[in-house]
């Protein structure tokens, strides 16, 4: 039987639980940057699943990598070894310059090992006494949904009635080194940072922040750990968006686009001395380290090292700030941050929401979402030409001006 678009939403909504309020369009295909809705609509993707589609949709290597999985084999959990793990941990530890990898599913769940393991590397390495540990985040962080990450969100929408909170977090405001500085205590195992904050707009801190941040867990025994589950793997012009302030964190946290949109993928990476910390049994998932997942991740990080996906990022980024950039001042913008094939834009006050403006690109053709009430952001596939991104960049442009 045939289903409009208003009915599959209205059954959606019927039988799901409301813990999303996506856009009124119903996807069936998609291919590249595109993506095809019930109705046969064509809308280009400037979101690319939160930054999980870097490299487009249905992208043919990826495809063609786990099909070939499918037909060999694709699951025997970690109760045996299979043969594609070996690979795909020294692959990713060489990306990333680090010597060993631990993979998970989500990136919520990646976060979570990082947690345990700074923890227990706490304990185990830097002698902090047990039950002390502390790990500082920054205020405005997205590191993931589980009550442990929502006990150290400062979003109150992520937070309120999750409590009783997990303790051992101290927040500090994103981008101010003193105030991180003064959080640091004897007990600190861990600095966790997003080196650029996603969900809260694309912030981009302050420059040399980073680097100092840096310093200072150096010299004070910290692990720093880096959260690139969204700015990292070619999003930024660079493979981690680390790398625009010369900083090597202790501990990447990857996820989203290492499973090339085709499968949850994501991972911990970290020296010896770190994740040496565990023996057989302390940690693990079911499905963390799979045969498709590490198949599909292969080809990702295969992708990553010929580092066009970078140097495209970065051209067409330029491309990007430069034109939204333009628009600022206009009336319509406030402000205009972020870095490579990302940008979060303020519209002004009395120019609508975010979720406004992102119903009217809808129908105008191009997918965005809003956060926070008057951001909206764009984070195309990063395959994507020259022309489709002008061709989207106008659409913006009239709906701003309309
Ligand atoms: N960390 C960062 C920086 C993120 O942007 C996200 C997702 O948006 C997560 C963690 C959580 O990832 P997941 O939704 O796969 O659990």
């Amino acid at each position: 039987s045939h289903h409009t678009t208003a009915e599959l939403i209205r059954r959606a909504d019927e039988h799901s639980a409301h813990n999303y309020h996506p856009l009124p369009v119903v996807v069936s295909s998609a291919e590249g940057a595109w993506m095809t809705d019930v109705e046969g609509r064509r809308y280009l993707d400037l979101l690319a699943g939160y930054s999980a589609l870097n490299f487009g949709h249905r992208n043919p290597r990826l495809i063609a990598a786990a099909k070939a999985q499918l037909d060999r084999v694709t699951l025997t959990s970690r109760a045996f070894h299979h043969d594609r793990f070996a690979a795909f941990c020294a692959e990713l530890a060489d990306l990333c310059g680090m010597e060993r990898v631990l993979p998970m599913n989500t990136g919520a769940e990646a976060v979570e090992t990082a947690v345990k393991t700074a923890r227990k590397w706490g304990y185990r390495v830097k002698g902090v006494p047990d039950g002390q540990a502390r790990i500082v985040v920054a205020a405005d962080n997205f590191h993931g949904r589980t009550t442990t990450i929502v006990s150290f969100s400062t979003d109150p929408e992520a937070r309120a009635d999750f409590g009783p909170y997990t303790p051992g977090f101290d927040v500090v405001p994103y981008g101010d080194i003193a105030a991180l500085r003064a959080a640091l205590t004897d007990g600190t195992v861990a600095v966790l940072l997003e080196p650029i904050q996603g969900e809260s707009g694309v912030r981009v801190p302050p420059p040399g922040y980073l680097p100092e941040v840096r310093r200072l867990t150096a010299e004070r025994g910290v692990l720093l750990i880096a959260d690139e589950i969204q700015s990292g793997l070619g999003r930024t012009g660079r493979t981690f968006a680390c790398e625009h302030e010369g900083v090597v964190p202790d501990m990447y946290v990857l996820g989203k686009a290492l499973g090339g949109g085709v499968v949850p993928v994501s991972a911990v990476v970290s020296s010896d001395e770190v994740l040496g910390v565990y023996r057989p049994g302390e940690h693990g998932s079911t499905f963390g380290g799979n045969p498709l997942a590490c198949a599909v991740a292969l080809e990702v990080i295969a992708m990553l090292r010929t580092g066009e996906y970078q140097e495209h990022a970065a051209a067409l980024g330029d491309h990007l700030h430069a034109e939204l950039n333009s628009l600022v001042g206009g009336g319509a913008i406030d402000a205009v941050r972020g870095r490579g094939l990302w940008a979060g834009i303020d519209i002004s006050p009395g120019h609508g929401t975010g979720r406004q403006l992102s119903e009217r690109l809808l129908d105008h053709g191009v997918l965005v979402k809003d956060t926070h009430g008057s951001t909206i952001r764009i984070a195309p596939p990063l395959v994507i030409s020259k022309e489709d991104l002008d061709w989207g960049l106008a659409r913006l442009r009239e709906t701003l001006e309309s």
